[in-house]
């Protein structure tokens, strides 16, 4: 049983509860930022272009992406740019998906190594329309980019509509890190992600992931804003938590252009802040909150951190005993 921090501070008792109200129709001031420009911007966007590999970034429309872009840095979208669910929030493509392409492994290899990654983050669109749900490319592609650059990798997976096979298969590759996101509370789970999602289906993908190589760190993340409540919030981070999940990522949620879900709140920076610590207090190893995190948001840094964390503890366990 994970215990749940008792809201005693005047900030954590600030945090939204409130579910009603006309979504806001203005992006609040933190939410604007300076675009940077330059030529590794312009770098990453040709090369992934010219080796026809979809990104996340630019398919998902995420806010980070002049940067991360000009960071040479970018989360590849396998399997296609076509999705076969209909998320409510995601600004993805949905339709009748291709074959997978035999030859997307090698390119994405090929990008990493050019790119410079030392770690590469590797998802892809929801392919129901596949026995495996696609972990059989996911695998190939861990593989490929293995083999090519050594970097380390980290695969943010569909739920594989409850497959246990297809979770054995992108485990059994040893990814560095498995994510999967549960992106919101269970009570809105149908609106935002649709009939096939399953709150506690991404549960136990994470747990068995978890279970099955406790050396692969998981990690989950979540989209705030929607309309869940504060305790709705803390609940599913106990329940990710008992999961196994050590981290976390948790951004606000922006609506794509189009007929997508409405905002119903913009969460401060400080409120981010207040809601990372909390995460962190509850036994979170690495949490990045902001109005900005995505879950691949400096992807390699909450790696690290965590990885650093571990090596520190080990060392220090080594002089315990030793002493
Ligand atoms: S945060 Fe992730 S998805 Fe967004 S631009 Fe950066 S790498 Fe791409």
């Amino acid at each position: 049983m994970i215990e749940r921090p008792v809201n005693e501070s005047p900030e954590l008792l600030e945090l939204p509860v409130a579910v009603a109200g006309e979504p806001p129709d203005r992006l609040p001031r933190w939410l604007k930022r300076n675009v940077p420009k330059g030529g590794a911007n312009r770098f990453t966007a040709r090369l992934v272009h010219r080796l026809h590999l979809p990104t996340v970034c630019e398919h998902a429309r995420c806010p980070n992406r002049m940067e991360c872009y000009s960071q040479r840095t970018a989360t590849f979208m396998i399997l296609g740019d076509v999705c076969t669910r209909s998320c409510g929030f995601c600004s993805v493509a949905r339709g009748r998906p291709r074959p997978p392409d035999p030859d997307e492994p090698r390119r994405v290899a090929e990008a990493a190594d050019r790119l410079g990654l030392r770690h590469v983050v590797i998802t892809s669109v929801t392919r129901d329309d596949l026995p495996d749900g696609g972990a059989e490319h996911f695998v190939r592609c861990v593989e490929a980019v293995r083999r090519r650059t050594g970097a380390s990798v980290e695969v943010l997976t569909p739920d594989f509509a409850g497959r246990v096979e297809s979770v054995d298969r992108v485990v059994g590759a040893a990814p560095d890190v498995f994510n999967h996101n549960t992106e919101t509370v269970p009570r809105l789970y149908r609106k935002v992600r649709g009939p096939k999602a399953d709150y506690r289906w991404s549960l136990e993908l994470l747990r068995y992931a978890h279970k099955l190589n406790p050396a692969i760190k998981t990690k989950s993340g979540l989209m705030l804003g929607l309309g869940e409540t504060h305790e709705e919030l803390l609940d599913v981070l106990a329940d990710l938590l008992e999961a196994g999940c050590e981290l976390l990522t948790l951004g606000q949620y922006l609506r794509p252009p189009g007929r997508y879900m409405p905002v119903v709140r913009y969460l401060t920076p400080g409120e981010f802040d207040v809601l990372g610590e909390l995460a962190r207090s509850m036994g979170f190893k690495q949490v990045a909150s902001g109005p900005f995190v995505r879950s691949s948001y400096r992807a390699s840094s909450q790696l690290s951190a965590v990885s650093s964390q571990r090596s520190e503890r080990t060392k220090y366990e080594g002089l315990r005993t030793k002493g």
